[in-house]
């Protein structure tokens, strides 16, 4: 359809003026975003030469594969750039730069050094884009407006920085996923008295179980794992609070893109250090997840398609690359402190340790949390 295609043409020549022109305004509107526009300026110009291309071969019937595969690029750059970027970029409030010291505090202490600057914007629900076009230097975290007053949202904050882990070291959803291959392949050649027929039936429906875990899922348990790592006992809390709060059933899987519940919680659970899961808090916490789920009948295709063996091993695997490939990414060794130690958190406070006192406000002394929280989110710096 050349015609189409000299007409988009025209189109996308008209978001690109558009797209320079806002460019140029949010350079002068927003310096201290400058490392972020240096790069949707270089990007903008690549795009800018496939687009002259793209121009150049429309009317070649032999380059129609080519003009369409450059349209594509050409489309999901500017839904990235202008959805994400300039949206966030252009409505920047004086929260969401005090929350994007809050995050930069973290990456730093984290080391996750190719994070060159990041934007935070406090208008949707949690989430991160932790790539922008295969750069990983400079995510945009999105959290919700009341973030700031929380103490489980705020925790998961971690979770989205595992994200930006995980663009940054492809390999890692790779290694987890050969694990996942070889455990149901152990899975079936488990003995058993089985004729060759119902031998068959149940490996189909092995094959089933383990098409379950998409490289979305397993990002998803590497994320939790990742911030029951970076973040200690309160992730766990988190993991928990959504798992009950949300009121799903936690043996369901309901998109092809999240674990259920259940392996969630406790893929974190395995994430803790075992002083942690010891700490009469944390018990508490877990001894009410297990209450939980109690209501709910484990069904057959999460006991063997997100076994405890299972997310336990992945769990175990992704403490191991952290340790190996993020040396210098310190792990979060502390149990949750007690009330007084919670009451007691003073300016300088680190993230870390404001939620993870807010954690023990909350399941220890809940009636204190308001005049806590009151002066806590002072803390938040
Ligand atoms: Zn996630």
């Amino acid at each position: 359809m050349p015609a189409y295609r000299a007409g988009k043409a025209q189109e996308l020549d008209r978001i690109a003026d558009w797209l320079q022109s806002e460019l140029a305004a949010l350079k002068a509107a927003r310096p201290e975003h400058g490392v972020i526009l240096g790069y949707l300026n270089t990007e903008f110009e690549k795009v800018e030469r496939e687009l002259g291309l793209f121009a150049a071969i429309l009317d070649d019937p032999a380059l129609e594969r080519r003009a369409h595969v450059l349209l594509q690029g050409i489309t999901r750059y500017v839904v990235t750039t202008t959805s994400h970027y300039l949206a966030g970029l252009r409505r920047q409030s004086a929260e969401d730069q005090q929350f994007r010291h809050v995050l930069l505090g973290i990456a730093r202490r984290l080391r996750l050094d190719w994070i060159e600057d990041l934007m935070a914007c406090l208008y949707r629900e949690l989430g991160v884009v932790a790539k922008y076009r295969d750069l990983p230097c400079i995510p945009v975290f999105y959290g919700p407006p009341h973030l700031l007053e929380t103490i489980f949202e705020l925790t998961g904050v971690y979770h989205e920085f595992g994200h930006s882990v995980s663009a940054k070291h492809r390999q890692f959803g790779g290694e987890l996923m050969t694990t996942i291959h070889r455990h149901f392949k152990e899975v079936k050649d488990r003995p058993g008295p089985l004729t060759p027929e119902q031998k068959e039936t149940r490996d189909k429906a092995i094959d089933q179980f383990r098409e379950r875990w998409t490289e979305a899922v397993i990002s998803e348990i590497f994320c939790d794992v990742f911030g029951a790592y970076a973040c200690g006992t309160a992730y766990f809390a988190l993991m928990v609070d959504l798992g009950i709060s949300r009121g799903r059933d936690p043996y369901l899987q309901t998109s092809s893109t999240y674990p259920p519940t259940c392996a969630r919680v406790s893929a974190s659970w395995h994430a803790l250090l075992p002083e942690q899961q010891n700490c009469a808090t944390a018990q508490k916490i877990h001894e009410g997840w297990q209450r939980y789920t109690q209501c709910f009948p484990a069904t057959q295709r999460y006991r063997i398609g997100f076994s405890e063996e299972l997310v336990g091993n992945l769990a175990t695997q992704v403490l191991t690359l952290l340790q190996a490939h993020l040396p210098d990414t310190p792990r979060y060794c502390k149990c949750l402190p007690s009330v007084v130690e919670a009451q007691a958190i003073a300016k300088g406070v680190a993230l870390e340790d404001l939620v993870n006192s807010g954690v023990s406000i909350l399941f220890d002394a809940p009636q204190e949390f308001a005049a806590w929280q009151q002066s806590a989110r002072l803390l938040i710096a």
